[in-house]
């Protein structure tokens, strides 16, 4: 009699333990950051801290509404990604860092990963947020990327919001292009501890859909032209339904290379592993070995959320349906 008691209360425990794991995946999940790099306590005054975090909060508090109340991952990236390119402590939007020239010319791009449609636009002016210019692209072109010129064109004719040249401007910027051209006219190094203030985020609705955006002014002082991995899809951003979503932020050149944002959704779906795991293999090793510092945020299809660096410290952010809206700066 015992014996069967034991039998029936085994079934009863392994039924349970697998309804609570199923009841693990969130209804939804949101993943943000604003940056990566040379990011240490002493760099930051308390009230840049606190206003950088308020701002995290503030963008999550955003997206997560959007997604509570059933509305798309497109629309809550959308959104979010709008927040932070307003805001001047990021290198987005308002607070994009300067070309060689003094100019800002900023990059983004956007992908659905229950279409696989994407949108993204490169080298663009004037734009106030770019993020909704590269949805433009997406929804209202038969490209995937539109650049410069053309780009601001194209977006303006769909209606986007523009703003003149001196709303770009931030003088902490302004400041570190300037001493920029200093030690390359003095033939001085420029160092290479940037502070990467690009935008993303990355998110799963209730339908279970998943998009990524990122958005960016790029490198300070990068020649007229440059184009980084943020508008490039597969590069900065990927997003997949089979796999995963996910923004990317960093020393651009090298997540073009090693195709940082498709590779790790690429582990997840055909090489057996978790997101956690793929996200360090790329940033934590690859990217590692070949000297490319930077960090990704990112949520799979279980909404399972990934949010890795292998700089000093990344502007990071996450909510989920399970999870209270948490954000960080610096390692640990
Ligand atoms: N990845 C961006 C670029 O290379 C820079 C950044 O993430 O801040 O343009």
């Amino acid at each position: 009699m015992w014996s069967k008691l034991f039998l029936i209360l085994s079934v009863l425990v392994v039924c349970s333990s697998k309804t609570s794991a199923n009841s693990e995946k969130p209804e939804y999940a949101l993943v943000i950051h604003g940056g990566a790099g040379a990011i240490t306590p002493d760099k930051l005054t308390p009230e840049q801290e606190k206003g950088i975090k308020s701002t995290l909060h503030k963008a999550l508090t955003k997206g997560k509404s959007i997604l509570e109340n059933g509305g798309t991952s497109l629309d809550a990236v959308t959104a979010t990604i709008m927040i932070l390119e307003n805001s001047p402590y990021f290198n987005a939007g308002r607070g994009a860092v300067f070309t060689s020239e003094g100019k800002n010319e900023l990059d983004s791009s956007i992908m659905d990963g229950h279409t696989l449609n994407a949108g993204a636009v490169s080298g663009v002016t004037n734009i106030k947020n770019p993020i909704t210019a590269a949805r433009l692209v997406m929804e209202k072109s038969p490209h995937v990327m539109l650049q410069g010129p053309g780009a601001v064109a194209f977006a303006e004719k769909n209606g986007v919001e523009t703003a003149p040249d001196k709303y770009f401007f931030t003088e902490k910027r302004w400041q570190s292009h300037k001493k920029g051209l200093k030690k390359k006219a003095a033939n001085l190094p420029v160092p290479q501890n940037y502070k990467y203030g690009t935008v993303g985020a990355a998110a799963m609705d209730k339908h279970g859909n998943l998009v990524a955006g990122t958005s960016t002014g790029g490198m300070t002082n990068k020649s007229h032209g440059r184009v980084g991995d943020s508008p490039i899809i597969g590069a900065g951003t990927y997003a997949n339904n089979n796999s995963c979503a996910l923004s990317a932020t960093g020393h651009g050149e090298y997540f073009i290379r090693h195709t940082v944002a498709s590779r790790i959704c690429l582990l997840v779906e055909i090489g057996g592993i978790s997101l956690q795991e793929a996200a360090d293999k790329v940033v934590m090793q690859q990217l590692v070995e070949a000297g490319g510092d930077g960090g990704i945020v990112a949520v799979d299809k279980s909404g399972e959320m990934a949010l890795v660096f292998n700089s000093d410290g990344m502007y990071r952010g996450s909510v989920s349906s399970l999870q209270d809206a948490k954000v960080a700066i610096y390692k640990n």
